[in-house]
């Protein structure tokens, strides 16, 4: 439900982020090519690359150099990182060619230095300064390098690059009037560009205040240094504080910014594809890229020659992109399911930037749109999978929780079981001990008690005969008077083994207390009790008991009858008992009831 909700609320947005996007993308430029269009300056330049950079302008106007400019073939001229200065020469006549106009020539992209002389036909010239070097000579505040030609009749223009930092140059000219509508499109598409990553931006970050992951709050940095590297890469950061920050900053913010992208990237992916339990050898690779990102951050600030740190920064930075996409592969085919969104956004990223290497190793040709509307789209693309990943990713732990609930409550449940099954032996443990004589291990009284008041209910119910026999060792003290105490007790377990063995089985034989038996019977008759002591008297007779050899035993025997009370049939039993002691002992006597009753 909540993955849904999510991923629709995330579709829908984007979807309208996008359209607009690419509606704007389509319908913009058309509209200001009815107006007029900006010439494209490139292939109109001459170019002379002075390695010694201590030609000046008075050397060329002398006319020596003339054979050594080169025409351009290029829309968009590319130098990359280079020590010559160099010189674009332009035919103003050729190209300005309204005379009452003026016109705007723009240099694109962050320059050291830029120099501009209008030369007249009389040889004279003035110039105007640009490039990071004169930020305050410009007085629009736009991301490029401006100049005015407010007297198109000069003859011819000459441009001075110098510098550090690489020369990708797109240059244009414009009318007044192109120029604003140039300068509407590019505020308008630029307000959507970052409107968009901010949006993306928030967005993440309430999920990540209402989530408390990790993985967003990396995404939100990671976004805030793509916003960042992004503004860097067109100039915006000039445009916007250009006047704040000092110098040095722009000619190495490519640099910085790249490393800090970087080092949030890595750090996002780390996080978000679990790498540290997927696959913690790509974890510790990962750490590694950390900390050379933390290292070529630093560098990127301290050393001078901007050109080893950007070069540095870009192949390191293919490296970083090809670890963390196979990182991707590899999470996802360990069953990261996460991973799903992350690869396809993963992948949209990595190819603008293959086209962008393409571009760079000239095996494609340099075009604006590689360095500016690819990267972009791509970055959008990216951006929305990644932010749908994380969608996927709530949706997915919230799986895992209801699955490791589940889990627990199946082992808790299992343990309770355990724990009842544990009591249910001990209590059965201990009502055995309870009912059990310790010596003899034979029931005693209080189950002889029990027994009987079941004999009791039994025969009231079914009105069915059940008779006792109580026994006494004869002559018992003698034993332990003679042998012991522990031999007394050896005859009173034999003893009780004995009678344990010979009853049948529905019969109960117990202690009753020191040398007394009793036996209950139930559902018999008091001829068949009396039959079953007289065995047992035989059998104990019989017996060669341990030290003593030979042991007899006296048995009275009654039976129970209507009205009898637990008292009444014991007192009963006990005389019949005594008779035999009086009769001589090692005899059965027997109370019939039911004689007496009658009697
Ligand atoms: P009678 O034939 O009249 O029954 O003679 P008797 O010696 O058996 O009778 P009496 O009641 O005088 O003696 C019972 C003796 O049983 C007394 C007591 O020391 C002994 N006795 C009772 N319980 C135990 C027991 O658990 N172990 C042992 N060793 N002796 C016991
Ligand atoms: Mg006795
Ligand atoms: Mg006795």
């Amino acid at each position: 439900m909540l993955k849904n909700k999510i991923i629709k609320t995330n579709l829908v947005f984007y979807f309208f982020i996008v359209f607009i996007f690419t509606f704007t993308q389509f319908s913009l430029p058309s509209h200001a090519a009815e107006l007029s269009d900006p010439i494209i300056l490139g292939q109109h330049y001459d170019i002379f690359r002075d390695p010694s950079k201590k030609i000046k302008i008075e050397d060329l106007l002398s006319g020596t150099y003339d054979n050594s400019f080169v025409d351009s073939k290029e829309n968009y001229l590319f130098f990359w990182h280079t020590q010559d200065t160099i010189w674009l020469r332009l035919d103003a006549e050729k190209i300005l060619k309204d005379k009452q106009e003026s016109y705007w020539l723009e240099v694109t992209d962050k320059l050291d230095s830029i120099e501009m002389y209008l030369v007249k036909k009389d040889g004279s010239y003035s110039v105007q300064h640009r490039g990071i070097s004169n930020i305050d000579d410009q007085n629009i505040h736009y991301r490029s390098n401006l100049f005015d030609i407010q007297d198109p009749s000069v003859q011819e223009i000459y441009i001075k690059l110098d510098g550090e930092l690489p020369l990708n140059l797109i240059s244009y000219l414009f009318t007044t009037d192109s120029f604003i509508n140039k300068i509407i499109d590019y505020k308008y598409l630029t307000g959507i560009f970052y409107g968009f990553l901010t949006a993306l931006l928030i967005y993440n970050l309430f999920l990540f205040f209402s989530l408390k992951d990790k993985a967003y709050f990396y995404y939100v940095l990671y976004m805030f240094s793509f916003i960042l590297y992004q503004a860097s890469l067109n100039s915006l950061d000039i445009e916007l504080v250009g006047q704040l920050l000092p110098k040095w900053y722009f000619i190495k913010s490519s640099a910085i910014s790249g490393n800090i992208l970087l080092l949030f990237m890595i750090l996002f992916c780390k996080e978000f594809l679990e790498l540290k339990k997927y696959v913690p050898r790509f974890h510790n690779f990962g750490k590694l890229l950390l900390w050379i990102t933390i290292l070529s951050l630093i560098a990127s600030f301290i050393v001078p020659n901007v050109m080893i740190t950007n070069n540095f920064t870009i192949i390191f930075a293919v490296v970083v992109f090809i670890f963390l996409w196979i990182s991707g592969i590899v999470v996802l085919l360990k069953g990261q399911k996460m991973a799903r969104f992350y690869m396809v956004g993963w992948t949209v990223l990595l190819g603008s930037i293959i086209i962008q290497a393409l571009a760079f190793l000239s095996l494609i040709p340099f075009h604006p749109v590689i360095f500016e509307e690819v990267p972009a789209i791509a970055a959008i693309f990216e951006s929305i999978f990644l932010s749908l990943a994380l969608g996927d990713k709530i949706n997915i732990i919230k799986k895992e929780h209801q699955e490791m609930q589940q889990m627990l409550n199946e082992t808790l449940e299992h343990k309770v079981k355990e724990r009842t099954q544990e009591l249910e032996r001990a209590k059965i443990k201990l009502e055995k001990l309870a009912n059990t004589d310790r010596l003899t291990q034979i029931p005693n009284r209080v189950r002889l008690d029990d027994v009987l008041e079941e004999a009791f209910e039994h025969a009231q119910h079914h009105k069915a005969p059940f008779s006792i026999i109580l026994l006494d060792i004869d002559y018992f003290k003698e034993v332990n008077d003679k042998f012991g105490h522990q031999v007394g007790d050896l005859v009173l377990m034999n003893v009780a083994e004995i009678l344990q063995n010979t009853i049948r089985e529905q019969d109960t034989v117990g202690r009753w207390g020191g040398e007394e038996f009793l036996v209950i019977c139930p559902q018999t008759t008091l001829d068949d009790a009396v039959r079953l002591a007289e065995e047992l008297r035989q059998q104990l007779e019989n017996h060669p008991f341990p030290v003593v050899q030979h042991k007899t035993s006296s048995f009275g025997v009654t039976n129970y009858v209507d009205g009898d009370t637990r008292n009444t049939l014991l007192s009963r039993c006990d005389k019949a008992l005594y008779q035999a002691k009086e009769r001589g002992r090692n005899c059965v006597e027997c109370f019939d009831a039911t004689v007496i009753t009658r009697l």
